[in-house]
């Protein structure tokens, strides 16, 4: 197996977001990442090196939970040109594959077999300007090959609410995707998030991340 990838962290937990959530999963964590999102809870990534691990070594740790869905994140995973041969890899053994990106990068080469779940960024994260629009395009073509993508939006103000409802509708992305509206609690409760939801009558999911709720406080490997 060739390749080498800076990994973050390895670690086994339950799904916390996306329609998967509460399913047990082997996260794969990559370091990196080429955005600052305002709230982003896992600086980690890109504030600290991490370690270089062969694809080797990550099976091997992988192969302690056989059978499980795996998700590859970061950080931005797409950062690292061998994550593809690791997405090919994991395809591989049959098990169902996530992987999680920013939205900055091109997706056009992640096998339509690996579940995308792309995040748009809204303006609360000051990194809207990063968004790669082609991306939802992109999707859109996948589902025609019977890919499991889906779309997240952070939310961290009523603006961004709102900013997302207008992405939404301009970008006909309804009802192709399964859209996943996840909120930043310490600015928008998920209480108003939920009225908002149901008053604009939009098929969205509101998301709440379980593994803060199972593990408050805790800030890695969940
Ligand atoms: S894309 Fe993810 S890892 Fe990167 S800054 Fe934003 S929230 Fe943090």
């Amino acid at each position: 197996m060739k390749g080498r990838l800076r990994v973050s962290e390895l670690f086994y937990s339950l799904q916390g977001e996306s329609t998967r959530a509460g399913l047990p999963c082997a996260f794969i964590r990559l370091s990196g990442c080429n955005l600052r999102c305002s709230w982003c809870d896992s600086r980690y990534t890109w504030q600290e090196s991490g370690t270089m691990m062969s694809m080797g070594g990550i099976m091997d740790w992988l192969a302690e939970y056989p059978g499980v869905m795996v998700e590859v994140t970061g950080g931005e995973p797409l950062l690292q040109e061998a994550v593809y041969p690791l997405l090919d890899t994991l395809s591989a053994t049959g098990r169902e594959i996530l992987l999680e990106t920013g939205g900055s990068l091109g997706i056009e080469q992640v096998p339509v077999e690996v579940g995308v779940i792309l995040d748009v960024k809204c303006p609360g994260s000051g990194m809207a300007e990063k968004n790669r629009w082609q991306n939802l395009e992109i999707l859109k073509e996948r589902q025609g090959q019977g890919s499991r993508d889906e779309v997240k939006f952070v939310l961290a103000t009523e603006e961004d609410f709102f900013w997302a409802v207008q992405v939404i509708r301009e970008r006909q992305l309804l009802p192709l995707l399964p859209i996943l509206f996840s909120p930043v609690t310490i600015s928008l409760a998920p209480e108003r998030l939920a009225v908002l939801i149901l008053e604009e009558k939009l098929p969205v999911r509101l998301q709440l991340q379980l593994h803060t709720r199972l593990w408050p406080g805790r800030k890695r490997g969940v």
